[in-house]
C-alpha cells in the first residue's frame, strides 16, 4: 500500500524560521485529505517537501516503502498541481499533457493512449490539438489535471493557487479532483485558505497552525 508518512517533518528557513515544526502524520492510500490554516502556517511548505520542490531540513517522509528524501523530484511517484497551471502556451493540449511521459521515455503508442484516456476522463478530447493560449481558464486547469494523471501518480498534490478563481470554475476544478481520487484511487492532499471550502469537502481536515497540526479531523 502506498500510504504517506511524515516523521518528525520539519522545515527551517535560513533565517532561522520554522514553517514546519516537527509534524508526524499518516495518510491512508486513496485518502483525500485538506490541510486548511491561516496564511503562513506551512501548508505549502509541506507540500512543497512532498514534491520535491523544497529540501527537508529534517525528518521523514514516506510513500509506502520508499524514503521519498532519498528520491528525484521526477522519480516520486506523485503528481502536482499548483498556481497558474505552467502549461506552454505555445504549444497544443496534447503536447503538454504528454510531456512528462516523455521526459520519462515512455513508448509513443503508450503517450498516445494514456493522453487519450485522461483527455476522455476530463472530457477535453475535443481540444487535443488546440493551442493553450487559444483556450479558456476552465480548459487550462482540465489540462494541467490531465497532465498530472497521465503519469499515474499514486498522489496528487493540489495548491488552492490553483483554484483561486471564481466560484464556478474553483467548484468544477475540485468535482474533477474528486473524481481523480473516487474513481481512479489517487490519494489528494488539497491545500485551502478558505474554511467554508474545507469543511464543504466532507473529507479528512488536517488545521495547521504556526508550522503544527493543531487538530486532525476526521470525515
Ligand atoms: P501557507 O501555505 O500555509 O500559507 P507557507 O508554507 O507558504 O504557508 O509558508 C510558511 C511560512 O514560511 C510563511 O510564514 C513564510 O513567510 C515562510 N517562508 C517561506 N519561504 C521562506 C524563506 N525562504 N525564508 C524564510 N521564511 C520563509
Ligand atoms: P498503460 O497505461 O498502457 O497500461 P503501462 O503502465 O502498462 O501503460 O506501461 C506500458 C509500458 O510503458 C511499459 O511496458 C514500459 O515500456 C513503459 N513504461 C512504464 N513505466 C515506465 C517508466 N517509469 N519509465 C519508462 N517507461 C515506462
Amino acid at each position: 500500500m502506498s500510504d504517506i508518512m511524515f516523521e518528525h517533518l520539519t522545515k527551517t528557513y535560513p533565517n532561522g524560521f520554522i514553517s514546519v515544526d516537527d509534524v508526524t502524520l499518516k495518510i491512508q492510500d486513496g485518502e483525500f485529505v485538506v490541510f486548511h490554516g491561516p496564511s503562513g502556517c506551512g501548508k505549502s511548505t509541506i507540500l512543497r517537501m512532498i514534491g520535491g520542490l523544497e529540501d527537508i531540513t529534517s525528518g521523514k517522509i514516506y510513500l509506502g516503502d520508499e524514503l521519498l528524501n532519498d528520491i528525484l523530484p521526477r522519480d516520486r511517484k506523485l503528481a502536482m498541481a499548483f498556481q497558474n497551471y505552467l502549461l506552454y502556451k505555445y504549444l497544443n493540449v496534447y503536447e503538454n499533457m504528454a510531456l512528462g511521459l516523455r521526459l520519462r521515455d515512455f513508448p509513443r503508442n503508450v503517450i498516445d493512449s494514456r493522453v487519450n484516456t485522461a483527455a476522455q476522463f476530463l472530457g477535453i478530447s475535443d481540444i487535443l490539438h488546440e493551442k493553450i493560449k487559444n483556450i479558456s481558464d476552465a480548459e487550462k486547469q482540465r489540462v494541467a489535471l490531465g497532465r498530472a494523471i497521465v503519469c499515474h501518480p499514486k498522489v496528487l498534490l493540489v495548491d488552492e493557487d490553483f483554484a483561486h478563481q471564481n466560484d464556478d470554475r474553483r467548484h468544477e476544478m475540485l468535482s474533477d479532483i474528486l473524481r481523480i481520487n473516487r474513481e481512479l484511487g489517487v490519494t489528494v492532499l488539497y491545500v485551502t485558505n478558505d474554511p467554508e471550502e474545507a469543511l464543504s469537502l466532507d473529507s479528512r481536515i488536517i488545521f495547521m497552525r504556526d508550522g503544527k497540526i493543531e487538530e486532525d479531523r476526521k470525515a
